[in-house]
C-alpha cells in the first residue's frame, strides 16, 4: 500500500489513455472504494491503439493462419479511394463464399491498408486447406475487375507474427472508414471461459472523469493500492483514523 502524496506516482501507476473514463464501485470485503481505468478503445489514440494491437497479434497469431493473401483494387473502376472501398469490402466475404464451394474450410482476417496514393487494398491472414492462386485470381477479378492478387504460404508461426506486426503498425487512422479489420465468423478459435470475477464489488458504475481525476478531485490523500485484478484499492485517511 502506498501513500499518494505525489500525482505523478498516481498517474503512473493508473498508467492508461488520456481520455478514459473510471468504473468506480463499493467491495465490502475491502471495506474500501475500488476504481479501474476505462480506456477510449479508439482508433485515434496512441495508448489504446498499443494495446488492442497487441491483443489483436497475439489473438491472430493463436488463430494460427497459414497463408498471406493481398487482394488490390483497379483505382481506373472508381471515382475516388473511398468509393473503391465501399465496393470491394463487400466482395471480401463474397469471394472466401465462392471459395468454399471447392475449397472447404478457408477461414480469414483481414486488415485494410492504403496506397500512397490514399487507394486501399487487403491483406488477408488465411487459414485453409489446399488453395491454389489462380483460383482466387479468377474469382477475385470476377468480382471486382482487379488482376493483381498476390497468396504465399506461411511456413512458421513467426513469420505470421511479423506480417501482422507490420500491417498492424502501418494501420493509420484512415479517414473514411473505422472497419478496419474484418474477420470470417470461424477463424479466431473461442476463448475458454472465463473464471468467475474474484471480487464481490456493488455499485458498479461509470464515473465521466479520468481516474486522476477521480482522485484528486474526491480527496486529499489516498492510501493508493493496485490489486491484482487490475482494480484500484483507494482509502481515503479519514477513513482510517489519520
Ligand atoms: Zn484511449
Amino acid at each position: 500500500m502506498y501513500l499518494a502524496d505525489s500525482w505523478d506516482f498516481v498517474r503512473n501507476n493508473l498508467n492508461t489513455c488520456p481520455n478514459a473514463m473510471s468504473l468506480q464501485a463499493f467491495s465490502p470485503s475491502l471495506n474500501a472504494t475500488v476504481i479501474r481505468a476505462l480506456p477510449c478503445n479508439q482508433w485515434s489514440c496512441r495508448w489504446c491503439i498499443r494495446i488492442k494491437k497487441g491483443r489483436i497479434i497475439r489473438k491472430v497469431t493463436d488463430a494460427r493462419p497459414n497463408r498471406l493473401l493481398t487482394l488490390t483494387v483497379d483505382p481506373k473502376l472508381y471515382s475516388d479511394p473511398r468509393d473503391a472501398f465501399d465496393q470491394t469490402r463487400r466482395q471480401l466475404p463474397r469471394l472466401f463464399t465462392t471459395l468454399r464451394k471447392t475449397y472447404d474450410s478457408i477461414e480469414y482476417f483481414r486488415v485494410v491498408e492504403v496506397t500512397r496514393a490514399g487507394w486501399p487494398h487487403y491483406h488477408c491472414c488465411v487459414r485453409s486447406g489446399y488453395l491454389p492462386h489462380f483460383q482466387v485470381k479468377a474469382a477475385w477479378e470476377q468480382l471486382t475487375g482487379a488482376t493483381i492478387v498476390d497468396l504465399r504460404q506461411i511456413k512458421r508461426t513467426s513469420q505470421a507474427i511479423t506480417y501482422v506486426t507490420k500491417y498492424l503498425h502501418k494501420l493509420s487512422n484512415i479517414p473514411w472508414t473505422a472497419r478496419h479489420m474484418s474477420y470470417s465468423r470461424k477463424f479466431f478459435h473461442k476463448d475458454p471461459e472465463k473464471p468467475p470475477a474474484d471480487h464481490d464489488y456493488k455499485n458498479i458504475h461509470v464515473v465521466k472523469a479520468h481516474p486522476v481525476n477521480c482522485i484528486t478531485l474526491d480527496r486529499h490523500v489516498t492510501h493508493f493500492e493496485p490489486l491484482k485484478n487490475g482494480w484500484v484499492k483507494l482509502t481515503d485517511t479519514y477513513d482510517r483514523g489519520f
